[in-house]
């Protein structure tokens, strides 16, 4: 008869919670769960640093109320990504550096603070003096080493982890979506270059059409 549910047992012995199944699958697809789970941790780690860091980038932005609205997006969506992803790293035996510090020193991206504005000969001007291309700048940076760290996860996971690859591909559109607004922004405001993102604006702030939790319980 069991051969009619080959599914019903596996390596896991029945009713032991020390192992779990979800990783098991994992390690045999070839992909170690634990250095996936490591590798999230670090990647949430900079989501929401830089929705901490987006925050004060976006307050620089004063008078730019267009630049205000879409770095404000970003940062929500950027917020969404890490509630996306935390419950993942539980479910792969893991959890949240119970050390904000720690958590923010293993972030997969550097911190994007607020840049230091200069004057043409090298001298350090007050931060009020800081203009819109120089926060763009930071701004675009940081989508690009988001991209870099969700395309690194996508390929660790294609074919051996869908639920991980899911969220990963979530998360990746819409920080490709977010380099778009920047290089967009960037080039009008720096080099009075049009480079059209393709977008207009995301229906409430950081609605995060992709990547919110919401979504995945939404019933209608
Ligand atoms: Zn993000
Ligand atoms: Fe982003």
């Amino acid at each position: 008869m069991s051969d009619d549910k080959p599914h019903a047992a596996g390596n896991v012995d029945a009713g032991d919670t020390s192992e779990r199944v979800g990783m098991a699958v994992l390690r045999e697809r070839g992909l170690e769960p634990e250095e996936l789970r490591e590798k999230l941790i670090d990647a949430i780690g900079a989501e929401f640093t830089t929705y901490y860091y987006y925050t004060n980038l976006r307050m620089h932005l004063a008078g730019h109320e267009d630049y205000k609205e879409i770095a404000e997006d970003a940062r929500l969506e950027d917020r969404a990504h890490f509630e996306l992803v935390a419950p993942r790293v539980y479910e792969l035996g893991g959890h949240l550096p119970n050390d904000i510090r720690d958590f923010a020193d293993r972030a997969s991206c550097p911190d994007a603070e607020v840049p230091v504005p200069y004057d043409d000969e090298g001298g350090r001007l007050d931060i009020t003096e800081l203009a819109a291309e120089d926060v763009l700048e930071v701004l675009l940076e940081a989508e690009r080493c988001a991209i870099r760290t969700w395309s690194e996860i996508c390929d660790m996971t294609h074919g051996k982890d869908p639920r991980t690859y899911d969220m990963a591909s979530r998360i990746l559109q819409e920080e490709i979506e977010h380099e778009a607004w920047f290089v967009e922004l960037l080039s009008m405001e720096r080099d009075g270059e049009i480079n059209p993102a393709g977008h207009f604006v995301r229906g409430e702030p950081g609605d995060a059409p992709l990547s919110t939790n919401r979504r995945f319980n939404d019933s209608a």
